[in-house]
């Protein structure tokens, strides 16, 4: 037997932007914990804007293990909020999503490191070198010199934790980063997605480095955008069906359906989406919906492989902004795929 430290993670009732909570209990095993043997949990509602105080206790049910290599006999368990009476709390995104093992999402993250309130690397008061040197950038005058050391850091805690993280990178703006991460599931690649969300802001702790997850920090006065890039949550997602059959009229049928939820999609694709979907720095507006081959200002980018595998494969939503909820992201990209009638 040993003593394992369950690390609970949920998502606070907070809007528009959830933050990540989790606390520690520790448990005896006789070896690594199975989701089944790791029980319900609870904590204090009223704290997280999750409940009100008279009747202020959460039920935390875990959905996802994973092991932590940042501590001894550490895990992470990823979990969903239920009221006492069984019910989801409002907050609980994941409880949104349809059950489909057979639809895939890749989820590319982009975020700002920040430290004293700015973009890592910008000068107190002012602003670095333009745009042009940092994405995918390598030397200290376009990456500084802690930036890498968490990144390579995030992989390997990721990595660690069976967590698919599929690559990263520098981004545009100076202080911004990307990581990828796939998973086969409905809700694989969301939860695997908080997780690496949660393993990078806690590594970050000791650097004195927060990750600022808003879509569009770096604002003049009077919120004007600057030229600096804002960051996005790219959905990349493919059904069994657009995998295996797929063809030019039910792409066509899609692209309508996802043109006629533009509204529904627009609403959880994140906070402060109007600041990013300008139609400038490789976004498409936020009132118009369109789709184009390898087409970076289109809402959704087909990519040449689909084309040329006769409208087979994955699709790329670019409109879903960093600060967005994976679980609600993914939850509406398939009920819209949903409503399109397969053959
Ligand atoms: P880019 O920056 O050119 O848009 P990335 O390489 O950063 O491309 O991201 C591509 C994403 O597409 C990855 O997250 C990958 O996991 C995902 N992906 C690849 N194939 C599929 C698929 N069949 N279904 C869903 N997602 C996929
Ligand atoms: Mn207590
Ligand atoms: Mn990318
Ligand atoms: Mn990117
Ligand atoms: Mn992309």
């Amino acid at each position: 037997m040993a003593k394992y430290k369950l690390e609970y993670i949920w998502l606070d009732g907070y809007t528009p932007l959830a933050s990540l909570r989790s606390k520690t209990q520790i448990k005896e095993y006789a070896s690594f914990p199975t989701l089944a043997e790791l029980p319900n949990w609870g904590f204090d509602g009223s704290s997280t804007q999750q409940a009100e105080g008279k009747s202020s206790d959460i039920v935390l049910k875990p959905v996802a293990v994973f092991p932590d290599s940042t501590r001894k006999n550490g895990v992470l368990v990823m979990c969903e909020c239920y009221q006492h009476t069984g019910v989801a709390s409002p907050s609980n995104s994941r409880a949104t999503i349809p059950d489909d093992p057979d639809t895939w999402f890749g989820f590319e993250q982009e975020y700002f490191m920040y430290k004293d309130g700015r973009p890592l690397g910008f000068p107190e008061g002012g602003y670095p070198a333009p745009q042009g040197p940092y994405y995918t950038g390598v030397g200290y005058k376009n990456v500084g010199c802690v930036a890498r050391e968490i990144v390579e850091k995030h992989i390997d805690i990721c990595l660690d934790a069976g967590i698919n993280l599929e690559g990263i990178n520098a981004e545009v703006a100076k202080g911004q980063w990307e990581f990828q991460i796939f998973g086969k599931g409905s809700k694989s690649a969301a939860d695997q997605m908080w997780v690496a969300r949660y393993i990078l802001t806690r590594l970050c702790e000791g650097y004195g480095i927060d990750i600022e997850w808003r879509c569009k920090p770096i604002l003049a006065p009077f919120n004007q955008p600057l030229d600096w890039n804002g960051s996005g949550m790219h959905a990349n997602f493919s059904t069994k069906y657009m995998r295996e059959v797929g063809g030019k009229e039910y792409f066509e049928k899609l692209m309508e359906a996802f043109n006629k939820y533009r509204d529904e999609h627009i609403a959880v694709y994140g906070p402060e989406n109007h600041l990013r979907l300008t139609g400038l720095h490789e976004t498409q507006s936020i009132d118009k919906f369109s789709y184009g081959v390898a087409d970076r200002g289109a809402s959704i980018r087909v990519p040449h492989s689909f084309v040329n595998n006769g409208y087979k494969g994955y699709l790329e939503d670019r409109r879903p902004n960093s600060a967005a909820d994976p679980y609600l992201v993914a939850g509406r990209i398939l009920k819209t795929v949903q409503t399109v009638p397969t053959k």
